[in-house]
């Protein structure tokens, strides 16, 4: 059976609230949001852009979405969790401010920033999936706390999952720290030696009591150490460098388990929107911005591997060319094909178009 997948076509740089306008109507004739209740909290998890960075979904849509989950009496929140590497997003405050840079504050949106995975990445649940790398995968808990779902995703490529959406910003988007840290590598943190201080701050916070200072740089015993990232988090003078060594391959299939354990913890709670504009060649998470093909639409559905193949197809039968061509020469449909084989969602899809 083929899943159904909304399309809005959007003209290239149509004006965000005349988009908005037109993607509400669509959202409403569907009833995408007929499985919130009322006094359901509702999470809508999207990425607010990297410092200096252009590219993530407009607070106007995010706004429109929050007013149409408040319609049905629910209590929507916008929500995000901290990245493994240093800098604004690395932690909560930081990251919050820099929403609030972007207009994603309150005043703009009607909804409160909520971090899924608390102040420092570490808040999480552990969500049983049957995958074949997993058995259980590590979830900010917020995103298993909420009581519904509405992942918003923007389209770009990637270097190294190929192209990032829905499942990615499930996948990795939704992971807690630690789960993040599975997915990107087996290898050990090591301690870059000009960088550190040796505050010893890394020190205090190991639980593997893996790091001592000797003449004022932090050393790393490497067979003592869990992997946990905890260092990584507390040291702020970016003295701690991580292997992102695990293969494209294996990263994409350790998404989509990823993904799965969302979509569990969700299940029948959940939607997708993906954005099909201002597509670039990396992810938001890289600060820079540069359109790689024209903007294509945005699409709505209530499966994560119908959206992302639709959205990818659309992607390169807009381009002319495949994706690798566009971004980055890796195998980027391992994520869809993965799914297929896990049995997770449904990669036949259907367009239907909404004008
Ligand atoms: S927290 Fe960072 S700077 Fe301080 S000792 Fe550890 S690695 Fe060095
Ligand atoms: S990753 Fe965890 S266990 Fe390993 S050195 Fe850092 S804090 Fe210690």
């Amino acid at each position: 059976m083929k899943e159904k997948v909304h399309f809005l076509a959007v003209a290239d740089n149509e004006p965000d609230v005349q988009v908005a306008r037109r993607l509400e109507a669509m959202l409403r004739r569907i009833g995408l949001f007929s499985f919130i209740q009322a006094r359901d909290l509702v999470a809508l998890k999207t990425h607010f852009g990297e410092e200096n960075g252009k590219g993530y979904v407009r607070p106007v849509f995010l706004k429109m979405l929050g007013d149409l989950a408040r319609e049905r009496q629910a209590f929507p929140f916008l929500t995000e969790t901290s990245t493994l590497y240093s800098g604004m997003r690395h932690q909560a405050v930081g990251h919050i401010e820099l929403a609030q840079r972007h207009g994603f504050g309150f005043e703009n949106t009607g909804m409160p920033i909520i971090m899924a995975d608390g102040l420092t990445g570490d808040e999480e649940l552990e969500v049983p999936i049957p995958g074949r790398i997993y058995r259980k995968v590590r979830i900010a808990s917020q995103i298993v706390k909420a009581q519904a779902l509405v992942v918003v995703s923007h389209f770009t490529g990637h270097l190294a999952s190929g192209f990032g959406a829905a499942l990615k910003n499930m996948g990795m988007g939704c992971a807690s720290r630690r789960g993040k840290l599975e997915q990107h590598s087996t290898a050990k943190p090591s301690v870059k030696g000009k960088k550190c201080t040796g505050c010893a701050a890394c020190v205090r916070w190991c639980p593997a009591q893996a790091i001592t200072v000797t003449d004022g740089v932090a050393r790393i015993d490497k067979k003592a150490c869990i992997g946990c990232a905890e260092c990584l988090t507390v040291c702020r003078f970016d003295a701690i460098g991580y292997n992102w060594s695990a293969t494209y391959e294996q990263l994409q299939r350790k998404i989509v388990e990823h993904a799965w354990g969302v979509a569990e913890a969700q299940k029948g709670k959940i939607a997708y929107i993906n954005f099909l504009s201002r597509i670039s060649k990396d992810c938001d998470c890289m600060g820079g911005y540069e359109k790689i093909v024209p903007d294509i639409g945005v699409l709505a559905a209530a499966d994560p591997v119908a959206i992302d193949a639709a959205s990818l197809d659309l992607v390169e039968e807009r381009a002319g060319r495949p994706l690798t061509a566009l971004a980055y020469d890796i195998p980027h449909r391992v994520q869809i094909d993965y799914a297929r084989e896990l049995g997770f969602g449904c990669p036949d899809y259907e367009i239907v178009n909404a004008e």
